[in-house]
């Protein structure tokens, strides 16, 4: 793990250049935090997920189905267990069996029908968490809808289920806001860190980046999600999920005064046996100074995370003083990455294709890119693209990416 230098939050510090030696003990931490199993419409045991996640270099998961937590008994049958899984059969019992041995899975019959307990985060924790090393973080995706259209919230580090609002009334911009007041509420009452983002705004249209700017109770959305259905790059007439970021923090800083919206990467991931919506597509780098869900929480509160799909940031930091962001990339053989410092100007023009919104203020390639914030940027932001292709895209011509969170921007 390496020592880190979180990126300071824009506003509230001034960010002089940290160094490792002045006793920063935060370390990065690798997390995912959307994830489906056969709780809900994942077609694996929860225990398989979280073991494939901790063999592939993750320090935490979160374990996000549809309106429920993984606690009291939760009965699936076989021949459930056999259709989520199409055509390959008993694979997801003999592959459980395999690692966690024939005496592991909870048998029982109900009526006709063989069927398995499902484990739940209490016992998988049993197993699976190592102190310091991986951790469990309870999630939920408040599965909402608004005038029938998705508008999902995932909820991490929560105790009890927020129910879902199902409301054919109002629009999803409103029932969005409704479930964000839900989450502030559940956090406030119960003292503890919950952190609420946005998924796949663009999964069936249902949110623009006017209705994501509009709820100023929400702080957080997908920047990346690995479901290849969900709209990522949208189509010719809508924006997609980057272009989504930018509009939606313009509005924000320019015309509401409020913070901007912070990125995540998730994989939602539902399938593992094959199948197209795989696991290990998109993820968080979280600095933060323990690995348990509040300390995860409150680092993602003060902005010390970025989002990824490949590529590793080493260090990043924002020099107030100087308006400086620096990124330093984590080097790999035969690898070029390409940085691009993106923000919007006062005064835009939003029909402009190239100074308007989500300008491309400066493309620098290489390990170190530095970058100068423009005196009359609202905020700066950056995307590093790997010359490397995504080993498993979730569209065409995918490269591995880091997305930074906005800097630079004020707010009332
Ligand atoms: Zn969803
Ligand atoms: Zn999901």
């Amino acid at each position: 793990m390496n020592r880190i230098i979180p990126l300071a939050f824009a506003i509230l510090l001034s960010a002089p250049l940290i160094h490792a030696e002045n006793h920063d003990t935060r370390e990065w931490f690798k997390g995912n935090t959307h994830t489906h199993t056969l709780w809900s419409d994942g077609n694996d045991f929860p225990e398989m997920i979280i073991d494939w996640y901790k063999s592939n270099g993750y320090d935490f998961i979160a374990l996000s189905d549809h309106n429920v937590l993984q606690e009291g008994e939760k009965w699936v049958s076989l021949p459930f267990i056999k259709k989520r899984q199409r055509a390959i059969g008993r694979g997801a019992v003999m592959k459980c069996e395999a690692r966690f041995g024939k005496d592991w899975l909870q048998w029982e019959t109900r009526g006709e029908e063989k069927g398995i307990i499902l484990k739940t985060l209490e016992q998988c924790t049993e197993e699976l968490a190592e102190p310091g090393e991986f951790y469990l973080l309870p999630a939920e995706e408040i599965s909402n809808s608004g005038s029938k259209k998705p508008v999902h919230i995932n909820a991490i580090n929560l105790k009890e289920v927020i129910p879902a609002i199902k409301d054919d009334e109002a629009s999803a911009q409103e029932v969005m806001r409704r479930s964000m007041k839900a989450v502030k509420a559940r956090a406030k009452e119960t003292g503890r860190p919950i952190l609420a983002h946005l998924n796949h705004p663009n999964f069936q249209w249902a949110l623009t980046a006017e209705d994501l700017a509009a709820v100023a109770e929400g702080d957080y959305f997908e920047i990346y999600n690995g479901h290849p259905g969900i709209n990522h790059l949208g189509d010719e007439e809508r924006p997609g999920d980057e272009e989504i970021w930018d509009i939606a923090n313009t509005i924000r800083i320019s015309e509401m005064k409020a913070a901007p919206l912070m990125g995540v990467a998730t994989d939602d991931s539902h399938t593992y046996h094959g199948g197209d919506v795989s696991p290990g597509r998109g993820w968080i780098m979280v600095g933060a100074d323990k690995l348990n869900g509040d300390e995860i929480v409150i680092a993602m509160q003060k902005g010390d995370f970025y989002a990824s799909s490949g590529v590793t940031i080493d260090r990043m930091n924002f020099d107030e003083k100087i308006n400086q962001l620096t990124l330093e990339i984590t080097p790999a053989e035969g690898i070029t990455f390409t940085t691009q410092f993106i923000g919007t100007r006062e005064g835009y023009d939003a029909a402009a294709e190239e100074t308007g919104i989500g300008e491309v203020f400066a493309t620098v390639k290489g390990n170190s890119p530095t970058f100068n914030m423009p005196e009359d940027a609202l905020y700066l932001r950056a995307t590093v693209t790997s010359s490397s292709k995504h080993p498993s895209p979730s569209f065409e011509g995918q490269k591995q990416q880091a997305w930074i969170q906005p800097v630079g921007w004020k707010a009332e």
